[in-house]
């Protein structure tokens, strides 16, 4: 028995218009391409975690931008990556304060 490709109906064999949702099965439904998604997210993601280390203000911003193009590909991998992203946030984030502590603590003595 073949199925609606728009809306998953059984379809009777033979026809040509889905009793459900009235689509023509003639013409395929477009689906986004949902290919490999984009590794540039990771490559941000990495890349602000050793950039991070030495410049954290560099190492945020490289994984706020992985973040956000991540976030926009919707992709089960991208989930991966924008957790490697955030990973570059907290890091630079942790590396920020402790070099503020630091600092502090040149100036206090
Ligand atoms: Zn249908």
């Amino acid at each position: 028995m073949p199925y609606c490709t728009y809306c998953g109906f059984e379809m009777p064999p033979g026809t040509r218009f889905c009793p459900s949702c009235g689509s023509d099965q003639m013409t395929a439904p477009v689906f986004e391409a949902r290919g490999s998604p984009s590794v540039l997210p990771l490559i941000l993601g990495i890349l602000g975690i050793i950039v991070g280390i030495f410049v954290p203000l560099l190492g945020i911003i490289l994984g706020i931008l992985g973040a956000v193009i991540a976030h926009t590909d919707k992709n089960k991998r991208s989930n991966a990556y924008l957790g490697v992203c955030i990973f570059a946030i907290i890091v630079s984030l942790a590396v920020w304060a402790l070099n503020f502590i630091f600092l502090m603590s040149l100036i206090a003595v």
